[in-house]
């Protein structure tokens, strides 16, 4: 029996070191452009960063929410970086990406999500680097469905919005989401006629019918790709891990999401909804 706080040995990690790893490092500093893998100590660094690829985090690295799995901090935004949108595309074009993925923290305080900087990054990085697909990982619109579709409108090959986890939890992790206003944001997106993308983190003491009501609620509202992996705990003072999930857990849901007619899950501890993102992008 591993105590409970000790990480089963399947979510051992590889290090980051190596060439490809400095160069994102450098690009990353040279362009003052944040993260998700480094604000949210991302367990794959090494392998991704390893490969030449990084999931930049747009519009600021201070978000409105205080998700309780979430490293990012908490706070009340500065003004947005106009300049940001350039500096993302360039340094995507440095990298030589095939497949780029682009998230956000949520800027509630802003009358339009965001939406125009999002807009312009996905133009910018498309006319810098014609051949390079997209995935925007986008928070949040909080029903201004206008917004949205400022949001998704610019030539991006998928869109995700992460549900996290099951109805019953959002009042503990996703405090200020709601489960049904999430799942209709996905429906609109897949109206709108995106490749539709979600992820949801497992070992928060979520049940397994839970899993599968979500898995259902997903395929009715026009899912297309899942992935679901370990949540780990990235400081003390975040909600802690309640249940490390077997890897043999993990495929059995891949196979439940399939027959509920998704047309991709990626399941396993160490999946991140940005994890081997380029498998997603011909669903
Ligand atoms: Fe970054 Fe995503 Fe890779 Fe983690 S899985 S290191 S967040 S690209
Ligand atoms: Fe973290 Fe996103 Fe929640 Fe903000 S909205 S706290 S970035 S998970």
């Amino acid at each position: 029996e591993q105590p409970k706080n000790r990480k089963p040995d399947w979510l051992r990690v590889k290090l980051p070191v190596g060439k490809e790893y400095a160069k994102v490092r450098s690009i990353v500093d040279e362009n003052k452009l944040h993260t998700i893998c480094e604000s949210g100590n991302c367990p794959n660094m090494g392998e991704c960063w390893g490969a030449g690829t990084a999931t930049f985090m747009i519009l600021g690295n201070v978000c409105t929410r205080s998700c309780s799995f979430c490293a990012v901090a908490t706070g009340r935004p500065n003004e947005y970086d106009v300049d940001e949108p350039r500096r993302v595309a360039e340094a995507i074009k440095t990298m030589g990406v095939k497949h780029a993925v682009i998230t956000s923290v949520n800027r509630d305080e802003l009358k339009d999500r965001g939406a125009a900087i999002w807009h312009e990054t996905v133009v910018l990085i498309k006319e810098l680097s014609p051949l390079t697909t997209i995935e925007t990982l986008i928070p949040d619109v909080k029903a201004n469905w206008e917004a949205l579709e400022v949001m998704i409108s610019a030539g991006q090959e998928v869109v995700s919005h992460n549900m996290e986890t099951v109805g019953s939890l959002y009042r503990m992790v996703r405090p200020q989401a709601k489960y049904d206003r999430s799942l209709e944001q996905i429906r609109r997106t897949k109206e709108y006629g995106k490749r539709t993308k979600t992820g949801i983190m497992l070992g928060l003491g979520e049940k397994k019918e839970e899993v599968y009501q979500a898995m259902d609620d997903l395929a009715a509202n026009g899912l297309d790709i899942l992935t679901l992996g370990q949540y780990l705990q990235p400081t003390k003072r975040h909600i802690e891990v309640a249940e490390f999930i077997h890897p043999d857990l993990f495929a059995h849901y891949k196979e439940e999401g399939l027959r509920r007619g998704l047309k991709y899950v990626e399941s396993g501890p160490l999946v991140r909804s940005s994890y081997h993102a380029e498998r997603h992008v011909h669903v």
